[in-house]
């Protein structure tokens, strides 16, 4: 009886808040890959709990009691949804991400990893952007309300941390992709959104368009690396500054290469049209993972095209029920 009290007691509850998004699901299937027995992994959506409202997350963390938190949870799009809903995107953000934090630290939650972007660095910055660069300077205008509202969680931690000795911290990844990811096309990232218009421009036998001009610069992360590092954070890393986690600067590529590795994989042979009217948003954000290698030297990133094939693959497969 002892030992099953012990077990019981010495088994972690970790909570993924977003889990049934593009980052929870990878969360969850490279968690099932690396299981162990002293964790007990719980993935909640809004079904569970709108964290918006303080009652009902006050209520999750009743029912299941964590110990760890994974906080996923927000409005999330690409460039064209938060150019349209910048107060949204704050107001929401800013509820979700106050309700999940406090109610971790009424709960006596052991560690929270909440989840930053690099959307949210400063626009006129040197480069590439580190860790302690994040509040130097406005971020890009198209994405402020977004960019703030994730901010003030690194001022958060940092609060409860100074007042309560809470070990609350975060990760900051750059433009993820992969399975689950959404594919709608005005409000997702842009690789989703680019592989949906080439499935539909082989449909319908039309041209492919890309917004801008092709020459912005990003570095994108593949949702099960992303994971994989996710869950080390979350077993090994207890400083409460935040951890770029990011593949190298030398691995930025341009939209239009990004567009040309999708146009590869999926066989597309029609006719590409540039839409210069549409924005290009941050030109970059190059972000330094010094940090990271530093930490995990031996971390393999999956290569981009190998990734993007993977993801083209399961939308294909998943057209019907993928969110689009
Ligand atoms: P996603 O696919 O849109 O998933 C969002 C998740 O949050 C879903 O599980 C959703 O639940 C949940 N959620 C949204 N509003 C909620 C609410 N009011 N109450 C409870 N749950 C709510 O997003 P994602 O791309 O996985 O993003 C996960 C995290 O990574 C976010 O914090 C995002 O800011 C960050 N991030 C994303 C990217 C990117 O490129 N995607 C880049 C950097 C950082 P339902 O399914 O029930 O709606
Ligand atoms: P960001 O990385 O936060 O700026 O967000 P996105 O993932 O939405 O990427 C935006 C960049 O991709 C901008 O330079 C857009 O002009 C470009 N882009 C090109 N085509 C598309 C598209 O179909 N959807 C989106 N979201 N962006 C596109």
């Amino acid at each position: 009886m002892a030992d099953v009290e012990k077990k019981l007691k010495d088994t972690k509850t970790i909570l993924v808040t977003g889990g049934t998004g593009l980052v929870g699901m990878a969360i969850k299937e490279m968690a099932d890959l690396d299981k162990r027995p002293d964790e007990n992994w719980v993935f909640v959506s809004s079904k569970d709990a709108d964290l918006t409202s303080e009652a009902e997350t006050s209520a999750l963390f009743e029912k299941y009691k964590p110990t760890h938190v994974i906080h996923l949870a927000a409005m999330v799009g690409g460039l064209f949804r938060n150019l349209k809903y910048n107060l949204d995107f704050w107001r929401i953000n800013i509820k979700i991400n106050d309700n999940v934090l406090h109610n971790a630290y009424k709960h006596n939650v052991s560690k929270v990893v909440s989840c930053l972007s690099t959307c949210i660095f400063p626009d006129k910055t040197t480069y590439p952007i580190d860790e302690t660069m994040i509040h130097n300077g406005p971020p890009h205008d198209s994405n402020f309300g977004y960019a703030f509202a994730k901010r003030m969680i690194d001022v958060q931690n940092k609060a409860y941390h100074s007042q309560h000795g809470c070990t609350f911290t975060s990760v900051i990844p750059t433009n993820v992709f992969g399975p689950y990811d959404n594919f709608n096309l005005q409000d997702g990232h842009v690789i989703p959104g680019l592989i949906h218009k080439i499935y539909r421009a082989k449909e319908d036998d039309t041209e492919f368009t890309i917004w801008g001009t092709g020459s912005p610069r990003r570095q994108f992360i593949y949702s099960k690396d992303l994971a994989r590092l996710f869950i080390w954070v979350l077993r090994e890393y207890d400083d409460i500054s935040p951890i770029i986690l990011s593949v190298g600067e030398e691995d930025e590529v341009s939209i239009k290469e990004v567009a040309d590795m999708i146009i590869e994989a999926c066989e597309f042979r029609g006719k590409v049209i540039l839409d210069t009217s549409k924005s290009d948003g941050q030109f970059k954000k190059t972000a330094s993972n010094a940090k990271l290698k530093n930490l995990q030297p031996d971390f393999k990133f999956t290569p981009i095209e190998q990734a993007i094939k993977e993801t083209v693959t399961w939308f294909m497969e998943n057209y019907e029920t993928a969110r689009k």
